[in-house]
């Protein structure tokens, strides 16, 4: 969660004061950490690790409740104090950090996997089951650390153990009590001072998933509390007929998710495999699906990004280019009626009955900003080495407004360090304010810190981050630091840690695949934006179409993946065990760097593309791959080229790879260790099928074989006897959801893992 500096947090009206101060040094910090390192890295290693974040749910099957327990955040201190905990840091490679909610634990590998090395890909799973169990050791048995992405019954009467009551004073909401929030200062600064710049609480409005009973109305919004101003916003505007109303940060913030970060070679390596992954981003999202259900009702979508994007949406009335609630103000204390403004929100009329143009306090015009600072990227970062073949200006399609002084200073005073794409990337950043500084860390070195440009940095929430390295002072040896990386941060997290482990290597791998063929997946940025929007809809997996690189335009050489399926695996395994050695097992199929070994030919090119047309190829490579959903199709815009089911672009079609071939290509060639029989390597063996069975995984999902955690999810309440299709989970509900989740991450029940993973997978997690 960033950057915890210890110290006095200022309230949002003494902050606001020190924004450009704040900007200006950051801005000087950064062109520090370029001069730092821009030039000087040239060849670090594919480091990457993964976050897990976890929910404490205190589990009673007496009174039949699973509620988020608030109490034991000491763990914290027991895991990551080295004399008195069972975590030991350094032996068990495992470590644990504060999240935003009292009931939350973030978890990483203590240092970084190599992403060089095949066994270390087979290790992120033992590294996450081991956090779960070293977390679980401390604490009471009744207290399960579960990875949920959001908790069904949040800001539901009595959804806390121990009880607590909305009336905090920093988020001011309805329904989530400011005991939930991480004891740490900055945590309700942060709160606070969101709603205090915004000028009003947030507001996040979910569409009711509609059922025969459903009252389109949100009743659990309390009618006649007067406890803080703030209390009349729902009836003001801010939530909206037919949909659950949200209106505080926990419950984005208190939402989990499994976020990756991978480091490249050098900036360049970095922005290319940024701008690659921009248009995975929606996929993995769609993917990963795993929130149908919040503040207790089912809901018309099945992913967390939006409650969190709102959840933390600080822009001003005007900013967001909407009608102030009545009495309220359009930013900062300046009264402006709305009956005597322009429509186009640029003038109004002052005390003296004079149109003015909108200007902030301090003078300046108003600028007006599209998104939220928890949102998708908007910038493609085109570096000159890698993507310049395949970029084009009009790809950055999307209005993101500048901060003009960063632009100007990184791009007309260090034109050697920032290129106008790294330039605009920043600037775009830099429109934000921060929004929790410290009184004794305002002033800094900033030829040393790089506290300042950190504060602004990790509070632009990202589908992507471009983690630029840190600030050192001389003499350091770099090369043990990090380096440029990549975060990718949409996916949901999963409820096993063999899932969180399978989307974690199926990211870094795909990374890795990236880097080694450069692909060229640049779409128009707006097109994205659409995707993330697709991606929200229910079963989105298999019921829309994302716009992607048209897969005939990736620049690949398509027939250099050929055999590169999942049967590679079982192909490379099964002959290893043959008395034929390695080597010769290819000759009759595809050698290993993926050409066609003999006889190759137009015909058996056309042969081949038959066998992916459905008519099923003489060597059965393509046996069992499912055809496009055809329902999908068939609600195909007309004409339009460019949209794609999941499974296509995860499991290629009749003619394309897709992802998945490219990742098995990588494995094939770069990952396995050289010499001739390896797979009389029992190690070698496991850890391969551990990575297949990953695949699996996403394959399945993509295909529909298997349901999304969400569609599991939703259909579990459906069909339970404990729903009244009203759309309500009821505590109860939650409660019989909440142990189910718990016999899936504890593989404890097999006909329930046989309808959340089908039957091969199954058989393959309960025996091992
Ligand atoms: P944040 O919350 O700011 O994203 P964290 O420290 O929580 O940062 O997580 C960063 C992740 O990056 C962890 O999984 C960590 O193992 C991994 N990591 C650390 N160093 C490197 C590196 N040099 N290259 C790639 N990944 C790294
Ligand atoms: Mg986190
Ligand atoms: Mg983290
Ligand atoms: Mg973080
Ligand atoms: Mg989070
Ligand atoms: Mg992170």
């Amino acid at each position: 969660m960033g950057l915890l500096s210890l110290g006095t947090p200022l309230d949002w009206h003494e902050s606001r004061k020190h924004n450009e101060h704040v900007r200006k040094n950051g801005i000087i910090q950064l062109i520090n950490i370029f001069k730092q390192h821009s030039e000087s890295r040239t060849d670090d290693k594919f480091l990457w690790g993964d976050e897990v974040e976890y929910m404490l749910v205190d589990v009673n099957p007496n009174a039949k409740t699973a509620r988020l327990s608030i109490d034991k955040d000491y763990i914290l201190n027991d895991l990551n104090d080295p004399k008195k905990s069972l975590h030991k840091s350094e032996e068990n490679n495992i470590s644990f950090h504060p999240e935003y909610g009292r009931f939350m634990l973030e978890g990483t590998p203590a240092s970084p996997y190599d992403g060089t090395c095949l066994k270390d890909y087979a290790y992120v799973e033992q590294n996450m089951i081991l956090r779960r169990k070293v977390s679980e050791s401390e604490l009471p048995a009744h207290i399960k650390p579960l990875t949920l992405t959001a908790f069904p019954r949040m800001g539901c009467p009595n959804f806390t153990s121990p009880p607590a009551q909305p009336i905090g004073p920093a988020s001011q909401s309805l329904f989530l009590p400011d005991e939930i929030i991480n004891r740490h200062v900055r945590f309700p600064t942060l709160t606070a001072n969101i709603r205090k710049r915004r000028g009003a609480k947030v507001a996040i409005n979910l569409p009711m998933y509609p059922d025969i009973n459903t009252k389109l109305i949100d009743d659990s919004i309390p009618k006649d509390r007067d406890l803080f101003l703030s209390d009349k916003e729902p009836w003001l505007g801010a939530s909206k007929p037919g949909h659950v109303y949200m209106d505080s940060m926990g419950f984005g913030m208190g939402s989990s998710c499994l976020q990756i970060t991978m480091q490249a070679k050098d900036i360049n390596e970095a922005r290319y495999l940024y701008d690659s992954l921009a248009p995975i981003t929606p996929i993995m999202l769609s993917l990963s699906a795993a929130s149908p259900i919040f503040k207790g009702y089912l809901v018309n979508q099945d992913v967390r990004w939006n409650v969190v994007s709102g959840a933390v949406d600080d822009r001003t009335f005007i900013e967001r280019d909407v009608e102030p609630y009545t009495g309220y103000d359009l930013f900062g204390g300046m009264h402006v009626d709305k009956r005597q403004r322009l429509p186009n929100n640029t003038q109004y009329v002052n005390e003296f009955g004079d149109w003015c143009d909108l200007k902030t306090k301090d003078g300046k015009p108003i600028q007006k900003v599209p998104k939220s600072r928890y949102d998708s990227i908007d910038n493609y970062l085109n570096d000159h080495k890698y993507s310049t073949a395949y970029f084009k200006d009009e790809y950055n399609d999307i209005y993101a407004p500048l901060n003009e002084k960063v632009y100007h200073h990184l791009s007309k005073e260090n034109p050697k360090l920032f290129d106008k794409y790294l330039a605009n990337h920043f600037a775009h950043l830099f429109i934000r304010d921060p929004l929790v500084l410290f009184s004794e860390r305002i002033n800094q070195d900033n030829a040393t810190e790089n506290d300042h440009f950190e504060n602004i940095q990790s509070t632009n929430w990202q589908t992507l981050r471009f983690k630029p390295p840190a600030l050192y002072p001389e003499g350091t040896d770099l090369s043990k630091t990090p380096g440029w990386r990549v975060e990718f941060r949409p996916m949901e997290i999963q409820l096993t840690d063999f899932e969180n482990a399978a989307y974690s290597c199926f990211l870094s791998l795909l990374s890795k695949a990236i880097i080694r063929f450069k692909p060229n997946f640049y779409i128009p940025i707006s097109k994205i934006e659409k995707n993330m929007k697709l991606a929200h809809n229910v079963d989105s997996v298999l019921e829309e179409k994302f716009w992607f690189k048209s897969l005939d335009q990736w620049n690949l050489n398509h027939r250099e993946f050929i055999g590169y399926d999942l049967s590679w695996f079982d192909r490379f395994l099964n002959k290893g065990n043959d008395e034929l050695g390695f080597d010769e097992v290819y000759v009759n199929g595809y050698s290993l760097n993926g050409a066609l070994v003999n006889g190759e030919s137009e015909d058996d090119l056309a042969a081949l593309n038959g066998s992916l047309n459905g008519n099923g190829h003489p060597n059965g490579f393509y046996r069992g791959r499912r055809r496009t959903i055809d329902a999908v199709n068939d609600i195909d815009d007309q004409g339009i080229d460019e949209r794609y089911t999941v499974n296509e672009i995860i499991n290629g079609n009749d003619k394309f790879p897709g992802l998945i071939r490219l990742i098995v290509k990588v494995i094939a060639t770069d990952l396995l260790p050289t010499g001739s029989h390896h797979c009389e390597n029992k190690e070698l063996a496991k850890n391969l099928t551990r990575i297949k069975n990953y695949l699996v995984l996403i394959s399945n999902r993509a295909s529909g074989k298997i349901p999304t955690t969400a569609h599991w999810m939703r259909e579990y309440v459906l069909n339970s006897p404990l729903y009244k299709r009203d759309s309500k989970v009821s505590e109860a509900l939650n409660y019989a959801l909440v142990e189910k989740t718990i016999d899936i991450t504890d593989f404890k029940d097999k006909e329930l893992l046989t309808a959340f993973f089908g039957e091969t997978l199954t058989q393959y997690l309960t025996s091992n």
